[in-house]
């Protein structure tokens, strides 16, 4: 008996260790798809592209470089890729980590150093939030070094849950119905910035990283309070995929299925220009219909319509 059971505990760790294996190889399958995916989406990389990919030293960051490093290796077309890390000097930022990792990767890269940490330190006063005067410096920062070093394409890290959040955060706090693009020219008008992240969840990102090992540096080094109002939301969202699954992946697609028609943006559709002119509205005739097309109606003695 006691040599079944002892043959059986020796067998249970080979059986989980091949389970794991097998989903971290899943894992990374599902964000080569993605952000394989996302590039098409978008137009992302192109023939020829030189892009920057910018390191912070986070887990999204090194998912970022890590996946577009395997993606470039079984790409039909020929881009190069080249790894910035800004050090802003923050107290107690381990310098050595990024270089000797990114020597150990055999990618070009290039560490800037600029001390923005003493500028934001000595403009804004104790106690009230760093990070826009932070993200301003380094973002002109990035745009210069990307032009020294012949970069068109500048790639950041952020993901679908990023994109989400800031999604939120313009709606429930801005009045605006805007998100963080896959892709935009940047302010100084010279370059295109790219988030091949966009199709990934940050709940794979973090799993990836630590699947991978990362040598994660820690962000909160500034001393800078996290976004509470960004805190709120990720916890909201966290909350619904717990209650709701399914809800977040949703209220993403809805990012790319947008009907203008049916928002009140007068800028977006020319409401005052339209007229009943016999022709068929191809978006169906659901001006009546309080509840979303594909919801039944549920209200008692309300027989629901006819689809179709
Ligand atoms: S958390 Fe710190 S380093 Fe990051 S943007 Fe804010 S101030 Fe800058």
């Amino acid at each position: 008996m006691n040599a079944v059971l002892d043959n059986a505990a020796a067998a249970a760790p080979t059986k989980s260790a091949e389970k794991i294996a097998l989903e971290n190889n899943k894992l990374h399958k599902r964000l080569c798809r993605l952000v394989g995916q996302a590039i098409g989406d978008f137009n992302m990389i192109e023939e020829g592209d030189k892009i920057m990919v910018c390191l912070s030293g986070g887990k999204d960051s090194y998912a970022l470089l890590d996946i577009l490093m395997t993606l470039r290796e079984r790409a039909p077309i020929n881009f190069e890729l080249i790894a910035v890390n800004l050090d802003q000097k923050q107290p107690n930022f381990p310098d050595h980590i990024l270089p000797a990792y990114l020597k150990q990767l055999g990618i070009p890269f290039h560490i800037e150093n600029q001390d923005t940490y003493s500028i934001v330190k000595r403009l804004i006063p104790e106690g009230k939030t760093t990070c826009s005067l932070c993200s301003r410096l380094r973002r002109g920062i990035l745009y210069r070094v990307a032009d020294e070093l012949g970069c068109n394409k500048i790639a950041l890290g952020h993901h679908r849950d990023d994109i989400l959040e800031t999604f939120f955060l313009n709606m429930f706090f801005g009045g605006k119905l805007k998100g963080m693009p896959a892709k935009l020219v940047s302010d100084d008008g010279k370059h295109m910035v790219i988030r091949p992240l966009a199709y990934v969840k940050e709940e794979d990102s973090e799993r990836y990283a630590a699947v991978k090992g990362f040598p994660i540096i820690p962000c909160d080094l500034c001393g800078s309070q996290e976004n509470l109002q960004r805190k709120q939301i990720k916890g909201l969202m966290r909350e619904w995929e717990k209650k709701f699954p399914g809800r977040v992946e949703n209220i993403f697609s809805s990012l790319s299925t947008v009907v203008p028609s049916h928002l009140m943006d007068r800028d977006l559709f020319g409401f005052k220009d339209i007229k009943a002119d016999g022709q068929a509205n191809p978006l169906g005739d659901i001006a009546f219909d309080e509840e979303p097309c594909s919801t039944p109606a549920t209200v008692p003695g309300v027989i629901p319509l006819q689809q179709g």
